[in-house]
């Protein structure tokens, strides 16, 4: 999946306001962003394969420390708690986590059965949405438009830069979705390059955003929507 990680982030700061959508974007994206390094190191693995599945053409063929289940669960716990320590914020910690962890979950649903149990267990999991092109347009598109909606009315623009900031990342992950959506081969490794950069700005550009905008609280409505005591 793809900006479907992207939308969990969007969703998750209307549960958890205080972390920034940066952080909300790290914690939905960390699996993916601990793949890359993990396989630059040798650690895991992943090959060109035009047709794996209708929608990508990679074959992710080992991958148990970044994309199992048990070492979901475990940085899922991991990054609650290092977040707890820094930020003292009990909410966001647990936001964080399930956020890390719902990476895991719902790339299960879009991978085929490729998606470790346990490193070192051969039992894989994957529901295969990725094997149909439209169906994984319609459910991550979905997903994504509930996201945005949700984060613009959770918080506001402080400033122009908070309305034009956020409303480019969206554009600009919904074209390169488009572009993904359509593409069928298999990226060299300088393109490889580009997509890692791409996904370390998305992260920078999120933390821009968040410092342009502020959460909406109760006390920002006005006072004649605000409910009487005593009914
Ligand atoms: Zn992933």
């Amino acid at each position: 999946m793809f900006i479907g990680h992207y939308a969990v982030a969007l969703a998750a700061k209307k549960a958890a306001p205080k972390p920034s959508l940066g952080t909300l974007l790290i914690s939905a994206q960390f699996l993916d962003l601990l793949f890359p390094i993990l396989a630059l190191l040798g650690v895991e693995h992943v090959r060109p394969d035009p047709g794996n599945t209708a929608f990508t053409p990679y074959d992710f063929y080992d991958y148990p420390i970044s994309h199992s289940l048990l070492t979901s669960i475990a940085w899922s716990i991991a990054f609650g708690l290092v977040y707890f320590a820094i930020r003292r914020d009990r909410k966001g910690s647990w936001v964080l986590g399930i956020c890390v962890l719902s990476h895991w979950i719902l790339d299960a649903i879009s991978h085929g059965p490729d998606m470790p149990i346990a490193p070192g267990l051969s039992a894989y999991v994957g529901l295969g949405l990725w094997n149909s092109v439209p169906a994984t347009v319609a459910v991550e598109g979905a997903m994504f438009l509930v996201g945005v909606i949700l984060y613009a009315r959770t918080t506001t623009a402080k400033d122009r830069t908070g309305t034009y900031a956020f409303w480019g990342l969206i554009a600009f992950l919904a074209l390169v979705y488009a572009a993904n959506a359509i593409n069928r081969e298999p990226a060299s490794e300088s393109a490889m390059g580009i997509v890692g950069l791409a996904a370390l700005i998305i992260i920078f550009w999120a933390f821009w955003i968040d410092r342009h905008r502020s959460v909406i609280v109760a006390t920002d409505l006005p006072k004649e929507n605000a409910k009487p005591s005593s009914v």
